[in-house]
């Protein structure tokens, strides 16, 4: 075992995806890395646990290529609802034709092991509660741990600090983070159950969630294989200050699987229901300061289409470490004039127009109204699941690809508050 550090050029504090991606990334840039986490892995984190092409991409960069061979590997998205089920292949194009699931308690334990063959110290079971300035600079952060039963303080001082403590921020928070809930946010909650169909190489999305008198609900229910006996399940609602989410998460969960039972041979009890809610769309200010920043779930960056995260948590990691990489001898670069446009430059359009849509679905009656319509064509659905699974990539050139881009500047320019300002 490493002895503990006290000090070092580049901390991360949260070891999700994120951070262990910015970690791993960083130190095989050559910068010395400590990587703390509150918990001590391998640890759950409340999930669908479904990780897109757009992750995939991302994980075999990191090197997990060979790993994901192992892993359950699904198709595309089976969308049902309105008396309609379409089945959905992930596009392919320039990312992979392919996407997964794997129980988060794995997934993130791998991330962080890439991070630590690459170098990254770890410092689990840490709690980062407070920061020290130097001259408006983040120059420590302060810890707290238990020692022998007992709750010990710890100070790690830092040349560059990397948030990446999720959609709550605690340490963000201490920063500046100010997450809007006046944008559409997301309330989700999931569980495992054992299912004759774990091995079912479609991940499911029900579009017409039903409550217990029977009416549809602003949100949708999933189930997404794990290919080892089980499914993920889960429902997701949408809220914003003005319409909050009145539901009782577990309790329409837990009506979600009576409704799958039969269909998805659904066996036994739910398994570790949790909940939580999910910033989204960049709908978060002061991400950066002169040498901070803050990266995933803690910069909001979530799709408010379908609420996946992972993927932009390894990507905003990757793109953090190589900012930090590049500025390595510049002393003089203030993170909050380049994070916050490194973001919008790559998702601002995008999550400009998945949260005016996002809030769209808040509405009450607007998907009882507009989920009939859209089930019926096939043809949209499938540019649904595109643009709505992050699934326009930068190098896309065709007619979807520049609607989607050209209705994102536009929704930008009418935002009052555009992505991370
Ligand atoms: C119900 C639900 C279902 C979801 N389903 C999907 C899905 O199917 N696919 C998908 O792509 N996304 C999904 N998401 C979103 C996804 O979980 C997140 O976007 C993703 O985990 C973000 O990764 P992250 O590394 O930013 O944060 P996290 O994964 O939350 O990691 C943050 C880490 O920081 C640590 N931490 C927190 N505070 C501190 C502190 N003060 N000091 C030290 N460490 C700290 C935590 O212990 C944790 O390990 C879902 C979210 C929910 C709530």
């Amino acid at each position: 075992m490493p002895a503990l550090p006290t000090e070092t050029d580049v901390l991360v504090i949260g070891a999700g995806p994120a951070g262990a991606a910015a970690a791993a990334w960083a130190s095989r840039g050559g910068l010395d890395v400590v990587l703390a986490d509150a918990q001590v892995f391998p640890r759950d984190k409340t999930c669908g646990d479904g990780l897109t092409p757009r992750a995939i991409h991302e994980l075999t960069s990191l090197g997990l290529g060979e790993w994901l061979q192992g892993q359950p590997r699904n198709l595309g998205l089976r969308a049902a609802g309105f008396g309609q089920t379409l089945m959905l292949p992930w596009p392919g194009g320039s990312l992979p034709n392919y996407g997964s699931a794997v129980p988060r308690t794995e997934l993130d334990a791998r991330i962080r092991e890439v991070a630590l063959s690459a170098g990254a110290i770890p410092l689990d079971g840490h709690r980062a509660v407070d920061v020290e300035f130097d001259r408006g600079r983040v120059a420590a952060v302060t810890f707290t741990c238990v020692v022998e039963g007992k709750k010990v303080n710890r100070v790690v001082r830092c040349k560059r600090l990397v948030v990446a403590d999720g959609a709550k921020s605690q340490l963000g928070r201490r920063l500046g983070r100010e997450w809007h809930k006046d944008t559409a946010y997301g309330v989700a909650g999931r569980a495992y159950i054992r299912s004759g169909r774990s091995d079912d190489k479609w991940i499911s999305s029900h579009l017409e969630l039903r409550g217990e008198h029977n009416e549809v609900l602003s949100g949708y229910g999933w189930i997404f294989p794990l290919g080892d006996g089980e499914v993920n399940i889960g429902v997701g609602t949408l809220a914003t200050t003005k319409r909050p989410a009145d539901v009782n998460l577990r309790a329409l969960t837990e009506l979600y699987t009576d409704q799958q039972r039969a269909q998805w041979a659904l066996d036994g009890e739910l398994q570790l229901f949790s909940s939580a809610l999910l910033p989204m769309g960049g709908a978060v200010s002061n991400i950066a300061g002169s040498n901070w920043m803050l990266i995933g779930d803690a910069a909001g960056c979530v799709n408010p289409l379908n609420g996946e995260g992972i993927d932009y948590g390894l990507e905003t990691g990757n793109l953090a470490a190589h900012i930090l990489i590049d500025t390595k001898d510049s002393s003089a670069v203030d993170y909050s004039l380049v994070w916050p446009g490194e973001l919008s430059i790559r998702y601002g359009t995008a999550f400009s127009i998945a949260r005016r849509l996002a809030g769209l679905l808040t509405v009450p009656g607007f998907i009882k109204t507009m989920g009939p319509v859209g089930m019926r064509s096939a043809a949209l659905m499938t540019i649904a699941l595109r643009v709505m699974g992050n699934l326009v990539t930068e190098e896309d050139r065709d007619a979807t690809a520049r609607v989607w881009r050209t209705a994102g500047r536009a929704s930008m320019k009418l935002d009052d508050r555009p992505p991370f300002s």
